[in-house]
This record gives structure tokens, C-alpha cells and sequence, in this order.
């Protein structure tokens, strides 16, 4: 738990920490570094990063934060890793029920199981009154708390209208145009704000082709009626993967047009720059004083671009 150097966050709260890897945007995960570094706080020091571990001790922090805030849920792992239960994730999502005043930002590439949680929730086959056992809270006094949270009547505790979860913003990670195909699971699952974080971006991706994959499933679809919120950047760190600022030039262009926030996080640690949009460089590449490219003043001045759902 602690404050986020992540530019479209405040907080992150790891109630669940450690992953594996399942695509190619996984290669150099920036989790599993923090975790190599031994990091105070992170519970690393007798395990590897692929050991999977749930924090019941961490569940509350959120509810002591008064001051609203953006919160990162999982940085450290991802909240749908088959390793979790869905009565651990029936705990956060719990949790976040009783904290309106916060905003939730929920991150996967395990999209499919992100969707199936969602529907079964929506359709009341999950009781998250019962979930808060291991905060140490009277369950029939919690129960009423998340059911009031969802604004349900009693007898109806297990039953909250989907669309209460205002506060949750449920987003799906993709690096490549391959990974885009699951995207349809993102578009059919339930959520006041859906969001694609395309990070680390490994090469030219077409947004549009989530609109077709999107309209398989509902005629005349378009991302604008699909998607809230898109982030999009390069890799950071020492073998940083190349990101050409076209590709984000892309992104941001097919945003606008389809009037969906977009989000620049970084160009990367090893941003290709092209000069026939930003004239004061002299090559295709240059070294941005900023390590991972996180510096907008840096930027040319069209991809400068920090939009949150409206
Ligand atoms: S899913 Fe996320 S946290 Fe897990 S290994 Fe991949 S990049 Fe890291």
C-alpha cells in the first residue's frame, strides 16, 4: 500500500501480491523488478515473484484512506490470476463497496475470468455480503454495510444492481495486436467504466480492430460505445523494447476521433522519434532526459495527451 509514481493513479493497494507471465507484454514486468529489489513492504524476501500469495491483513487499508482517491488495485500482481479464489476477490470487491468515496482501477490479462466474475456478480450468484469474515467485523453488521454500499434493499444483500460499482473501472492490458482478440471478453463484461491499457505498446496496434471484434457480438458497435478509457505507452527499464511514437500518434488519433479519453502514460525508455512531426530532433532516436520517457515537456507536443473517463 502507499502512494503510486503510476502517472494515472494515486495509490496502489496490493491486497494480492505475485504473478506469471502470460503474453508478451509480461516479458520484463515491472512488478516482478520491484519484487527482485527486496523491497521493504512487498513480502519478497523468502519467495520468487510466481508464488501467489493473498493479504486478508491488507483488506481494510482502504477503508482508514477519508481523502478520495484513484486507487491501483494489484499493482504487484493481477486480481484474476487462477491462483486467487473468487471468495478472496469477493473480498476486495467487498471492500471497495464500502468505500464510494474512492476510485478503484482494476487492471488484467486474464480477461476471460475478469468477465465470468463480473456476470456472476451482476447476476447475484455471488454473496459479497459475506465476504468481510477476516476484517474482523460482525458479518451480519457487514453485510448490511455492503448491502447499503450497493444500495440494495434487505433480503437482497447478495443481489447489488451492477451498476452500483460506479467506483470500479475494470481494464484489460494489451501489448500486441494478437492480444487485442480477447478483447471481446472486456467488451462483454459488466462495468461502469471499461478501460484497455495498451502498455507497453510492442508495435502498431489498430483499435479498430476491437471494434470489429466487438461487433461480432453486437451489430454497429463502435469503441466509443465500448471503451471509457485508453492508456497508452512504452516500456520503461533497461532492456526496454522499442516503441516507435508513431504507434502512439495512432492510438491517440483513433481515440479522438472516436471520442474516447486517451491517456499518454510514457514514450518509453527507448522512444523512436520522428522528426517529421517534431522538428528540434536530429535523428530518429534520441535520449529523453527522463529515464522512461515519463516527462511530457519532453514530448512532441500532439501526443501530450492526460485524459480520464469523463
Ligand atoms: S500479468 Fe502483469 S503482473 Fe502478471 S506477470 Fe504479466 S505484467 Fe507482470
Amino acid at each position: 500500500v502507499g502512494k503510486s509514481a503510476i502517472a494515472w493513479t494515486d495509490m496502489v493497494w496490493n491486497p494480492a501480491t505475485g504473478c506469471t507471465k502470460v503474453s508478451a507484454g509480461c516479458k520484463h514486468c515491472y512488478a516482478e523488478r520491484i519484487a527482485g529489489r527486496k523491497l521493504p513492504g512487498h513480502g519478497f524476501d523468502d519467495r520468487s515473484f510466481a508464488d501467489v500469495r493473498f493479504h486478508p491483513e491488507r483488506l481494510d487499508a482502504p477503508l482508514h484512506w477519508r481523502k478520495p482517491r484513484r486507487v491501483f488495485v494489484d499493482s504487484m500482481s493481477d486480481l484474476f490470476h487462477e491462483k486467487l479464489t473468487d471468495e478472496q476477490i469477493d473480498q476486495v470487491f467487498a471492500v471497495m463497496a464500502l468505500c464510494p468515496q474512492h476510485t478503484f482501477q482494476i487492471l488484467t490479462k486474464r480477461a476471460e475470468r475478469m468477465r465470468a466474475y463480473c456476470q456472476a456478480l451482476r447476476d447475484g450468484k455471488r454473496h459479497l455480503g459475506d465476504a468481510l469474515g477476516d476484517l474482523g467485523e460482525d458479518r451480519i453488521g457487514t453485510r448490511l454495510l455492503v448491502a447499503q454500499a450497493y444500495g440494495v434493499k434487505p433480503g437482497d444483500e447478495g443481489k447489488p444492481p451492477y451498476s452500483s460499482f460506479s467506483n470500479v473501472w475494470l481494464g484489460v492490458s494489451a501489448s500486441t495486436q494478437a492480444d487485442l482478440k480477447h478483447a471481446w471478453q472486456l467488451c462483454n463484461t459488466p462495468a461502469s467504466i471499461r478501460f484497455v491499457s495498451l502498455e507497453p505498446l510492442l508495435e502498431k496496434m489498430d483499435l479498430n480492430a476491437l471494434e470489429l471484434v466487438c461487433k461480432t457480438w453486437r451489430r454497429g458497435a463502435t469503441i466509443g460505445r465500448y471503451l471509457d478509457w485508453v492508456i497508452v505507452g512504452g516500456e520503461s527499464g533497461p532492456k526496454a523494447r522499442p516503441c516507435d511514437v508513431t504507434w502512439i500518434r495512432l492510438i491517440v488519433g483513433q481515440c479522438r476521433e472516436a471520442g474516447v479519453p486517451c491517456f499518454v502514460k510514457q514514450l518509453g525508455s527507448y522512444a523512436i522519434l520522428d522528426t517529421r512531426y517534431d522538428r528540434t530532433i536530429s535523428g530518429w532516436t534520441r535520449r529523453l532526459r527522463s529515464r522512461s520517457g515519463s516527462d511530457p515537456a519532453e514530448w512532441p507536443e500532439d501526443l501530450r495527451v492526460q485524459e480520464f473517463p469523463r
